[in-house]
C-alpha cells in the first residue's frame, strides 16, 4: 500500500507557512514503513531538532481506480480517519531552500500515524476534527475548509498513479502546526470522538 500526502490544502496553513495558494494539489508518498505500529509511542529521531505535527483527514481508498472522474469519486473511500503526518520541519526547509525533493523531512519511519478508528463517511454530516497537545486544542478543521476536495484529490491523483485498495490519503493540514518535545501528549479528535492518542519519548 501507498499513503499519499497533499501538501497546503488549507488556506490558513498555506499562509502560516509564507506559502502560496497551490493551483493544483500538491503530492508527495509516505512508504509504508512510516507508519507508526499501532499504540506505540513516538520517539524523537535523531536527525531533526524539530518535528512538528500535521494533524489530517485520512481517507481509506477500498476500490481499485485509475483516472477516475471526480463525479465517481464518491465510490473509491467509504471510511475516514485520522492522522499525523510528523514532519522534520528544519531537514524540510533545507530541502525547499536547496529546491530538492522533502522525502527525508516527511517520509522517515513513524513519521505516518494512523488512527485505528475509521468512521464510515455517510455517517457523518460535517467533518469536524481536532488535535490536542497535553490536552490543549491547538489544530481544528473541517473537511470543507479543504483547498481541494477529496473527490477533487482522488480525480487529480489517479491520473498519475493507480489506486489501490487499502491506500491512504492524508488530506492535509489546518493551521497551528507546531514542535513536539519529550513528554509531550497528542490526542485526534474527529467529532468527539477520540481516534488516536500517542506519546512523545
Ligand atoms: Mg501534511
Amino acid at each position: 500500500m501507498k499513503i499519499i500526502c497533499i501538501g497546503r490544502n488549507y488556506e490558513d496553513h498555506a499562509k502560516e507557512m509564507g506559502s502560496v495558494i497551490p493551483k493544483f494539489p500538491i503530492i508527495f508518498l509516505k512508504p509504508d514503513s512510516a507508519i507508526l505500529p499501532k499504540r506505540n509511542p513516538f520517539y524523537l529521531p535523531d536527525f531533526s531538532k524539530e518535528i512538528h505535527y500535521e494533524v489530517e483527514l485520512v481517507y481509506k481508498i477500498n476500490k481499485v481506480g485509475k483516472s477516475i472522474e471526480k463525479k465517481f469519486a464518491k465510490n473509491y473511500y467509504h471510511e475516514i480517519g485520522l492522522g499525523i503526518d510528523f514532519t522534520a520541519r528544519d531537514l524540510q526547509k533545507n530541502c525547499k531552500e536547496k529546491g530538492h525533493p522533502w522525502e527525508i523531512a516527511k517520509s522517515f519511519d513513524q513519521s505516518a500515524v494512523v488512527g485505528e478508528k475509521f468512521i464510515d463517511v455517510n455517517s457523518l454530516g460535517s467533518v469536524n476534527f481536532s488535535l490536542q497537545k497535553n490536552n490543549k486544542v491547538v489544530q481544528k478543521g473541517n473537511a470543507n475548509q479543504m483547498i481541494f476536495s477529496i473527490d477533487e484529490i482522488i480525480s487529480y491523483v489517479s491520473k498519475f498513479m493507480t489506486l489501490k485498495i487499502g491506500d491512504l490519503i492524508f488530506s492535509g493540514t489546518p493551521s497551528g502546526v507546531g514542535p513536539v518535545k519529550i513528554g509531550d501528549e497528542l490526542k485526534g479528535f474527529i467529532e468527539n470522538q477520540e481516534i488516536f492518542k500517542v506519546k512523545i519519548k
